[in-house]
């Protein structure tokens, strides 16, 4: 008989004692209201609990250790480890929120990011990715903080926020305040505002892009940034055209970027080069190398491949829209 009634009372404790709910961590009206409703059925069943007549069903390791404690334990355990999970989940959402640029100054933030992961070496390509902002020049609904490359049309795509970096440190020296840039595919522009910002007013930087489209939509877009006086006073201009003739008009550069993969290296990028010029520029059809070359003060050409990389192709206009 009192086995039975005992073995009936930890099945209340067990029954009864609040589970463990993810819910009653923010809901503590109903955990409250679940506390009172305990408190009103029974009194708890420790009191009258006896270890020596319990003989089926539950084997307790301590006599004072009753199911009803037992229970508490487990439920501030399992709460503990719901909240640290809880704790986690927000941190990580936090995290990714950086990525997703839902916050003001978050193209510092990604660039303080890839700075802090070594993506980003130079001190002043970070400056000038800080003040020309990534937002203007992807299109609206589209993450502008991701790492990666996105869509604007055409069969072609925005570069990759380290990709861009990568190619402003090794032309660095050549962007210097009055010197040329040529920057050929220049689509939506966000690389002809750097190179304007980093040549200033003395210098001179020229974007060619053959979809007169995206010429109309770059031009649109430095105006919104920090590179707009610079491109009102004309030391900033784009243009539509074949980007494998170069821009003769402001030749010599000093530096030439080359925004798609060529599958070789257009001679009139060579001649437009000024000697002590750098060109960069992605070279191969499926595989394709990213080459460094350098113009020698005699003429002669030092070239090397500075890494592995995947470009849409430097192609004609048809070609491209056709999407070859
Ligand atoms: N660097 C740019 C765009 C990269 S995509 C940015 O980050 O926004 C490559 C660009 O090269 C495209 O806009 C494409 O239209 C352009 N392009 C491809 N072949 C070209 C050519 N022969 N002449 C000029 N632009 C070309």
């Amino acid at each position: 008989m009192h086995s039975t009634s005992h073995s009936l009372i930890i099945a209340w404790g067990c029954r009864y004692r609040a589970p463990i709910k993810l819910s009653s961590l923010y809901l503590t009206p109903l955990l409250l209201h679940h506390r009172r409703r305990t408190r009103e059925l029974s009194p708890p069943p420790v009191a009258v609990l006896n270890t020596s007549t319990i003989t089926s069903g539950c084997r307790l390791l301590n006599p004072h250790f009753t199911g009803n404690s037992l229970f508490s334990r487990m439920e501030i355990l399992m709460r503990g480890m719901v909240l640290l999970h809880l704790i986690s989940m927000l941190f990580y959402i936090s995290k990714q929120r950086i990525w997703t640029g839902s916050c003001i100054n978050k193209n510092n933030e990604m660039l303080d990011h890839l700075q802090r992961y070594g993506v980003i070496k130079s001190k002043k390509t970070a400056e000038v990715m800080k003040s020309i902002d990534r937002a203007l020049f992807v299109p609206e609904g589209t993450p502008p903080y991701v790492d990666s490359p996105v869509q604007i049309g055409y069969n072609v795509t925005i570069s990759a926020p380290h990709m861009h970096a990568t190619c402003l440190e090794l032309l660095e020296n050549n962007l210097k305040p009055g010197m040329h840039a040529l920057d050929v595919g220049s689509g939506t522009g966000y690389l002809t505002a750097c190179f304007a910002v980093m040549v200033g007013p003395q210098g001179r930087a020229v974007g060619v892009e053959h979809i007169p489209e995206l010429v109309d939509s770059s031009i649109v877009n430095i105006q919104r940034s920090a590179a707009a006086q610079l491109q009102k006073e004309g030391i900033l201009s784009l243009h539509a055209g074949d980007g494998r003739l170069g821009w003769p008009q402001f030749a010599p550069y000093d530096a030439i970027h080359v925004g798609a993969a060529a599958s070789e290296i257009p001679e009139a990028l060579i001649e437009q080069l000024k000697p002590g010029g750098r060109l960069v520029i992605p070279v191969g059809n499926v595989f394709q190398d990213l080459k460094v070359v350098d113009k020698n003060m005699d003429g002669s050409l030092s070239v090397r491949s500075e890494t592995s990389v995947r470009y849409v192709p430097l192609t004609s206009r048809e070609a491209q829209l056709r999407g070859d």
